[in-house]
């Protein structure tokens, strides 16, 4: 039997219904939260991304500042504004948009940004409450993966999980995140030799690498769940994942499309964040 898709954009409408329940709640209380989304340059993409996340806001009820500046702001000038940003108290939520230009350093700028206003939970403090299994802010794309694969039903507990891929963003915490739900987590990269050797042996496949056919059925053990990070273009210019999602669901009990399936989840718990930040300061 074809494995069940996964649908991220129902999940999303429904994970959406009570953020804005939540916001509803908070504001009533004059507790509106609020993110604030920085942009700087022109990065046509980066564009699209904010208006995505503006947009997300305004639909939950949660009151966004975007800040938009020239590619020649001053490094100095970002970081004094996150600092102002870290004090408003309309602001819950601080999310400077990647990738900055090249003479700004990312690094220091995601440090700048207030820990209790780390949406995006990039900052080392963050990376560290999730590894330390400390409450904080989970980075968005993999605490997404984790809501789509809770959706299956599937107890991970004592289930052998591979993630292809060790990002700070992505692989990385999602396999801290698989090991929290008591998953046996194994993590393949670039250099693993034989990947199919692992996948094989895995009930849940997250692959998170950013090259389309990372995955084949061949690789794939039957009944397993497959989460599909990727986002590539196929020979048409079409979007695909990294999972050959024709030949995989014909051997998995649940993917997850692309699209349709990671990508919409991740700005949907980018604004699960905000609220939860809004609701600590309460
Ligand atoms: P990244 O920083 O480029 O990391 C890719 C990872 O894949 C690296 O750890 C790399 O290993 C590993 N890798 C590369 N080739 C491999 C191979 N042949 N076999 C096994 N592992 C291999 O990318 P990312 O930011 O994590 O993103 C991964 C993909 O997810 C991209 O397509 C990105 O566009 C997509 N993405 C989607 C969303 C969404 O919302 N849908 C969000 C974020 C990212 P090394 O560490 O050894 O180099």
């Amino acid at each position: 039997m074809p494995a069940q898709l996964i649908d991220g954009i129902a999940l999303s409408q429904k994970l959406r219904a009570e953020i804005a329940a939540r916001a509803a709640a908070l504001t009533a209380k004059g507790k509106q939260p609020g993110l604030a989304v920085i942009l700087v340059g022109d990065d046509p993409a980066s564009h699209v991304y904010v208006r995505n996340k503006v947009k997300g806001c305004e639909d939950a009820g949660i009151y966004s500042l975007k800040e938009q500046y020239p590619a020649d702001m001053t490094e100095a000038a970002l970081l004094e504004r996150i600092a102002a940003l870290n004090v408003d108290p309309t602001i819950h939520g601080i999310l400077v948009q990647m990738p900055l230009p090249k003479h700004i350093n990312p690094h220091k700028v995601i440090e700048a940004i207030s820990t209790t206003k780390d949406v995006d939970g990039y900052s080392v403090l963050s990376a560290g409450e999730l590894m330390t299994g400390l409450e904080g802010f989970r980075p968005c794309t993999p605490y997404g993966c984790m809501k789509l694969i809770e959706s299956t039903g599937v107890d991970l507990r004592g289930k052998h999980a591979v993630v292809i891929g060790r990002s700070n963003t992505v692989g990385k915490p999602m396999g801290l995140l698989l090991l929290q739900a008591n998953a046996t987590v194994t993590i393949c990269h670039s250099a693993t030799p034989d990947l199919g050797l692992y996948t094989r042996q895995a009930d849940v496949v997250v692959a998170a690498v950013g090259r389309r056919n990372t995955l084949t059925a061949d690789m794939v053990k039957p009944g397993a769940i497959v989460i599909d990070v990727g986002m590539n273009r196929d020979d048409a210019g079409k979007l695909c994942g990294d999972v050959d999602t024709a030949g995989v669901k014909e051997v998995a009990s649940f993917i997850t499309p692309v699209p349709g399936g990671v990508g919409p989840m991740t700005i949907t718990m980018l604004l699960m964040n905000t609220v939860e930040a809004a609701e600590r300061t309460i």
